[in-house]
């Protein structure tokens, strides 16, 4: 069964790279009857905050992200993980260093000075059971070294989408895996807690592929198996540099405070580094089905808002009304201190097919829908209310003795305006600017008789009336 798992390190929100990390194993193994974790790496007590992990929590959330079991902290493993670095001391795939920061410094100083490799070898390395219970050490793995057979070689690891990453393991350093407090490093965590947690392939971003081959040293030393590596290209932004603040927004909770639908952000972040053929516009369900390592590009990415909310208007048209009204009423509780009323309610979902055409987000859906939202006497915005001359205000004030009796449905509603324009030698067109000026008090809005439908007999007649008197 495939394991997959997303090991953010709380010190931050959720950035739109992380999320694409995530959004990429959770459809690796989603799409393949597999599990999908989350592990909190909070083992930088300083900079890991509980809100931060929340934050993450929700963004994952919002983006549909769904995990199994409860997260787990690798915080609180950190037994376990002295555990294995106590093991390799015991099988001799590690050593106690007793050296101090400032033999460790003057031996770079000094290599730096001769101009030969600082890859440090602790001359505590080989020596046989070294202890000095008053003296602080930290645990080092014995890395691969230059006297092995006398030869330099070449190891490599196979990656999904880098393909075979070659490097030598004799310039490898003997890593640290436990602290001189006892604690243990980033490098031992990470591949306790994959063992652990059983998991089957590592899909993360291509800045861990140098920590690959440390990593791998450990699972060799401890004869695990390891994960299947995938990592992925990381995110630039437009101007081809690594996406940043200077780019916009970075976080995924600013993306949904802008209103953009969760289903096109996932769909675009899935676009993000992979592609299936010519395939932009797609469900889940097909995500779920297409999504392999073959697909993911070797070079970075370029995030394109058009083309995200070219994705999310796709999707906004696409989404069952009803649906999107939730959508929507989620958006306007937590931007907006007004929830809708059930009458507001009641007419965004007879509105919403009108409303949902060309609408790339939540907040020009609720622009369209201004009409819904505001209430008498509305205010009409300036340019509107130039087509509301003396000369329309009359021919609209005509209107409504009809609009008392006729049959409130699109083609009666439709013949007595063309009625009313034919009478006065003007055209349906003429009177749209002005009945639209009266009804929403915007120059855009829905279709008059969009509007008129959803307002009913008794409000369209009130806004005329206020407009034309
Ligand atoms: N905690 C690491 C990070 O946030 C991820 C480590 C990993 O995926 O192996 O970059």
């Amino acid at each position: 069964q495939v394991v997959t798992r997303f090991a953010p390190s709380p010190t931050g929100a959720l950035h739109i790279g992380g999320a694409r990390t995530a959004l990429f194993n959770w459809l690796y193994a989603r799409g393949r009857g597999g599990k999908f974790l989350l592990r909190i790496e909070d083992t930088d007590k300083a900079r890991s905050t509980d809100e931060n992990t929340q934050a993450i929590l929700d963004g994952l959330t919002w983006l549909g992200l769904d995990w199994d079991g409860e997260p787990t902290s690798q915080a609180a493993a950190a037994n376990r993980h002295a555990d294995v670095a106590h093991r390799m001391l015991a099988d001799g795939h590690a050593y106690k260093c007793f050296a101090t920061q400032d033999e460790i410094e003057a031996f770079r100083e000094n290599a730096r000075a001769n101009k030969v490799s600082t890859l440090y070898r602790s001359p505590w390395r080989d020596v046989v059971d070294a202890d000095h219970p008053d003296l602080p050490f930290v645990v080092r793995i014995k890395a691969i070294g230059l006297e092995h057979d006398g030869q330099f070689f070449a190891d490599f690891i196979y990656d999904e989408v880098q393909g075979k990453v070659v490097y030598h393991p004799h310039l490898l350093d003997d890593i640290v895996l436990l602290r001189s407090d006892g604690s243990p490093t980033y490098m031992l965590a990470v591949v306790v807690d994959d063992h652990d947690m059983g998991v089957t392939h590592v899909i993360r971003g291509d800045d861990h592929l140098g920590n690959t081959s440390r990593q791998k040293m450990i699972y060799d030393a401890m004869s695990w198996k390891m994960p299947i590596w995938a990592h992925i290209p990381l995110i630039f932004g437009p101007d081809g540099k690594k996406l940043s603040k200077r780019h916009g927004a970075t976080g995924a909770s600013e993306y949904q405070a802008l209103g953009y639908p969760a289903a096109g952000m996932r769909n675009y972040l899935t676009r993000l580094g992979w592609s299936h053929g010519d395939d932009e516009f797609f469900s889940d369900a097909q995500a779920l089905d297409w999504f392999d390592f073959g697909g993911i590009g070797k070079s970075p990415a370029r995030f394109d808002t058009k083309k995200l909310e070219n994705l999310c208007g796709q999707h906004i048209a696409v989404t069952d009304d009803a649906a999107l009204l939730h959508e929507l009423a989620a958006f306007l509780a937590v931007t907006d201190a007004n929830a809708l009323t059930a009458t507001q309610s009641d007419a965004m979902l007879q509105a919403m097919p009108s409303l949902k055409e060309r609408a790339k987000t939540f907040p020009e859906l609720i622009d369209k829908a201004h009409f819904i939202l505001t209430s008498r006497p509305i205010a009409i915005d300036e340019k509107p209310a130039k087509s509301l001359d003396d000369v329309h205000k009359g021919i609209l004030a005509e209107l409504t003795p009809q609009l008392q009796t006729v049959s409130w449905t699109r083609d009666e509603l439709e013949g007595s305006v063309a009625a009313l324009a034919q009478a006065h030698d003007t055209k349906l067109g003429k009177l749209a600017g002005p009945l639209r000026a009266a009804l929403a008090g915007r120059a855009v809005s829905p279709s008059v008789f969009d509007m008129m439908l959803v307002l009913g007999r008794d409000e369209t007649i009130s806004r005329i009336k206020d407009a034309t008197c």
